[in-house]
């Protein structure tokens, strides 16, 4: 499913541009447009879910796939070592902005806890 209106969709597709660093069946990884760590990725997946909850829910496995995904990046970003954070903003609150499910891979630099 793929919303028209959906910026991360019009990435998916190829519409919108963006330094894609990793594509797998369910999922594109890119790089963050205001990176907040050195390595800053978004793996989305292709199908258009809106967070974390709704894809809980729907048990597709698609969460699986989004985590697996990070961790190849991390791995190829040389931060699997050190360390990195994997963030899904789950609903305006949590100050998600992009209603369509990613997670943000972030490291390369030292993460304090909790995150704020
Ligand atoms: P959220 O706040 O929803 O968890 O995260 C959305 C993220 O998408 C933000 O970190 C923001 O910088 C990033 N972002 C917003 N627009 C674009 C864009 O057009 N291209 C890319 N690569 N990232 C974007
Ligand atoms: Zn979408």
């Amino acid at each position: 499913m793929v919303d028209p209106d959906c910026l991360f969709c019009k990435i998916v597709k190829g519409e919108v541009p963006a330094e894609i660093v990793r594509e797998g069946d369910r999922t594109v990884a890119f790089r963050d447009i205001n990176p907040q760590a050195p390595t800053h990725v978004l793996v989305v997946p292709r199908d258009h879910l809106p967070d974390a909850a709704t894809a809980a829910a729907t048990d597709t496995g698609v969460l699986d796939a989004v985590v697996r995904e990070a961790h190849e990046v991390a791995l190829a970003e040389g931060v699997a070592d050190t360390g990195y954070r994997l963030v899904f903003n789950t609903g305006a609150g949590a100050g998600q902005t992009v209603f369509h499910l990613h997670g943000h891979l972030l490291g390369g630099r030292g993460l304090n806890w909790p995150p704020g």
